[in-house]
């Protein structure tokens, strides 16, 4: 083959495929268990699955409005008014999307022009760099200290330039379980505010905090137009197959995202649109509640199952996974001891490596997610005792 047959776009070559996907992969060949990518191993609510069979049994099974179902549109305005008390108009201010990950790219491609920055706190969920290369903007990390991985005003200002366009905040956090709080979230307003900055979220663990509740950017005062809002049904529901996201935003940027949408994907897909919205209006409270106490009681099977074989962690104020220092157990790099106790301990985590802008940056430690059975957790919990022993 030639050269330029052998040629891919310059853009895809600073950013390598997903790791988190690939340690599923890795997951399977060895039969480990999978607490590497966050997708629940139980059943889906009966009633969002009796709703998406009705829906396909009731012949919705073409496009959607491209950018999603007014039923869905009118769900979720509903449910942000009753919940946040913010007011979003369904026919200028929502767009469903295939999951929030096209959401996060849609948003970026919509909103960021090439050489614009966009502020990403460090650890971060590994989409958001490849989303703004993808957008050719230039990501501008800014670590946040572990074991609190607090944001302060200060630090944030100081990687202020005039080329700053946007700044992620995705609470409750993944990977570090970090539920932002008021005067961080207020933090982050005023420098928006004061330097003209647009605040783009990612909320998909909006209702998955326990000790500190989740507070949504939008809210704050003076944010209400230069917040895109992004979040979906995939962890709410326990449907991450499903690709249902949403995006919260002025009309103006509306316009902008519902194009790039448009034209990246159509449509997420219609009768499961139907069954999110029947999910929103049946599935209140309630269930967030219940769901947040069986999360709760798999944190703490984790946590004392990592504590035990020597990892070091902090317990996560939201989302579901665990960030654990290995340090105290071995020498090796991220990646080295993640594929070791995938292949040899037969469970399989996230290098830490890939939460970060460099491989230093998460070099001793590891991800784990707990949005998985009892039965599952504690069989990991007997495997990563054993491995712990066998050292
Ligand atoms: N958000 C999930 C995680 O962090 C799933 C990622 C994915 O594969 N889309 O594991």
């Amino acid at each position: 083959m030639t050269d330029r047959l052998l040629r891919t776009a310059t853009r895809t070559h600073s950013f390598s495929e997903s790791v988190i996907r690939e340690m599923t992969r890795v997951a399977r060949e060895h039969d480990a268990i999978n607490l590497a990518q966050g997708f629940p191993d139980f059943p889906a609510p009966q009633l969002l699955k009796d709703a998406a069979c009705a829906a396909i049994q009731g012949d919705v099974n073409q496009y959607a409005i491209t950018w999603g179902t007014a039923n869905l549109r009118n769900a979720l305005s509903e449910k942000y008014a009753a919940m946040y008390d913010l007011e979003f108009d369904p026919e200028r201010e929502i767009t469903v999307t295939c999951g929030a990950t096209e959401a996060m790219a849609a948003v970026m491609l919509a909103t960021i022009d090439p050489g614009e920055e966009v502020i990403v706190f460090e650890p971060f969920y590994e989409n958001y760099g490849p989303d703004a290369v993808l957008s050719q903007a230039s990501p501008v990390f800014l670590p946040l200290e572990a074991p609190d991985y607090r944001v302060e005003r200060d630090r944030l200002e100081a990687v202020v330039t005039p080329k700053t366009r946007a700044i992620v905040v995705n609470t409750p956090n993944n990977p570090t379980g970090r539920v932002f709080d008021r005067d961080e979230l207020q933090a982050i307003a005023d420098i928006c505010r004061e330097y003209d900055i647009l605040a783009i979220t990612d909320e998909i663990y909006e209702h998955i905090y326990y000790e500190s509740e989740h507070l949504v950017l939008a809210g704050f005062e003076g944010m209400r137009d230069r917040t895109i809002t992004v979040s979906g049904l995939s962890k709410t529901f326990s449907v991450t197959g499903w690709r249902v996201g949403t995006v919260m935003a002025p009309p103006h940027l509306t316009d902008a995202i519902r194009k790039v949408h448009d034209f990246l994907t159509v449509g997420a897909p219609a009768p499961l649109q139907e069954a999110c919205a029947v999910g929103l209006r049946e599935l209140g409270q309630d269930y967030y509640t219940q769901m947040v106490e069986r999360y709760k009681e798999r944190r703490g099977v984790l946590l004392s199952a990592l504590q035990a074989a020597g990892f070091g962690c902090t317990t996560p104020q939201g989302a579901y996974y665990v960030l654990a220092d290995f340090s105290g157990m071995s020498d090796e790099d991220d990646t080295t001891f993640a594929k070791r106790l995938t292949s040899e301990g037969g469970v399989a985590p996230v290098p830490g490596s890939s939460f970060y802008s460099t491989p230093e940056g998460g070099r001793s430690v590891v991800r784990f997610v707990f949005c998985k059975r009892l039965e599952t957790l504690h069989a990991a919990a007997e495997r990563l005792r054993a491995f712990s022993v066998s050292g």
